[in-house]
């Protein structure tokens, strides 16, 4: 399928891609420049779709104190899916909310 470009139905101009952010959830969408029309093709709405179901499987979690750092549980389900071992090392990355924390 040839990608096309998309045209605002006010201002019949076209649309530039841009990024948003929902909850948490960064989208992409097609935005007019001149009206501030957005517009959400059907994979952008898949996609968004896609993370919140990814968010849905989020855990909730209790921080608990271990010596004078503050330590939270991995969930089994996780461990066992990201193949995570006791003594194993894990990148943490800071992100605008949150982190992230990646198995090596
Ligand atoms: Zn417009």
């Amino acid at each position: 399928m040839p990608k096309m470009g998309k045209r605002c139905w006010k201002c019949k101009l076209g649309m530039e891609e841009k990024t948003g952010e929902m909850d948490g959830v960064s989208y992409k969408y097609y935005g007019c420049p001149k009206c501030g029309e957005e517009f959400l093709d059907m994979k952008q709405l898949h996609d968004i779709a896609d993370r919140y179901k990814g968010l849905r499987k989020a855990s909730k979690v209790t921080v608990s104190k271990w010596g004078s750092a503050l330590a939270i549980r991995i969930p089994k389900e996780i461990v066992v899916k990201q193949k995570i071992h006791e003594g194993g090392t894990t990148i943490i990355i800071p992100e605008k909310k949150g982190f992230k924390v990646i198995p090596e």
